[in-house]
């Protein structure tokens, strides 16, 4: 699983999918959009609409899906849940829930982290310009004494750094360059570019 906001999704969020996918041999890697309020407000789409967007850019691409069950909620969810639910539906699976480094700096803040990793196994993905704070550097250091390097079958709880092209796109920088008129092509698919235009998003 892939979580964010995918407002818009680009080539920072679609390149290291496909690169982890074929390196933990995955048969899918799931984009899974969080939800947002039916109202999209001034500077962002709805869920609808980012999920429109997801699936024009996986459409076609082998080892991609789109997760739209956090999206179409009509309430917020949190991560710890949809794991939970995907243990329940998928009880032999090895979960691997990738973020980026970004993300991963406040994940000590987020809903139940302990349940999440007894769940699931993070892999965090290098992102440009995001440096390691200190405590989430400890993180991962007291992760890999405890459960090791690798993520083997039915494992829990692991923490591990991947390597992925690093492309320093962000989705803020889009919606602002949209915003002032300019062309976001080739940060992004052309079919997640031409949505944008056509629906006059951002
Ligand atoms: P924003 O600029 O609005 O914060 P974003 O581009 O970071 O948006 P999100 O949907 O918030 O996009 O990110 C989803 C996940 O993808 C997060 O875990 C984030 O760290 C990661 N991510 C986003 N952009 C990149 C990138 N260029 N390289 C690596 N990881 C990225």
């Amino acid at each position: 699983l892939f979580g964010g906001t995918f407002d818009p999704v680009h080539f920072g969020h679609l390149r290291p999918a496909l690169e982890l996918a074929e390196a933990f041999e995955l048969r899918t890697l799931r984009l899974l959009p969080a939800h947002r309020p039916a109202h999209r407000g001034p500077t962002g789409a709805n869920s609808s609409q980012r999920i429109a967007m997801l699936e024009a850019a996986v459409q076609g691409v082998p080892r991609l899906a789109v997760d739209t069950r956090e999206a179409r909620r009509e309430t917020p969810s949190y991560t710890v849940d949809t794991l939970a639910e995907l243990r329940a539906e998928r009880p032999e699976a090895t979960l691997l829930f990738f973020l980026g480094l970004d993300a991963f700096a406040g994940f000590a803040d987020w809903h139940r982290p302990d349940d999440i990793l007894a769940l699931a196994n993070l892999v965090v993905v290098e992102r440009p310009g995001t440096p390691l704070p200190d405590a989430a550097e400890r993180l991962i250091e007291r992760q890999r004494e405890r459960a090791g390097e690798t993520i083997g079958d039915g494992a829990t709880g692991v923490i591990v750094r991947a390597d992925v092209t690093q492309l320093a796109i962000s989705a803020t920088d889009i919606r602002h360059r949209v915003a002032a008129g300019q062309n976001p092509r080739f940060l992004l698919p052309e079919p997640v570019r031409e949505y944008i235009a056509e629906n006059g998003l951002y």
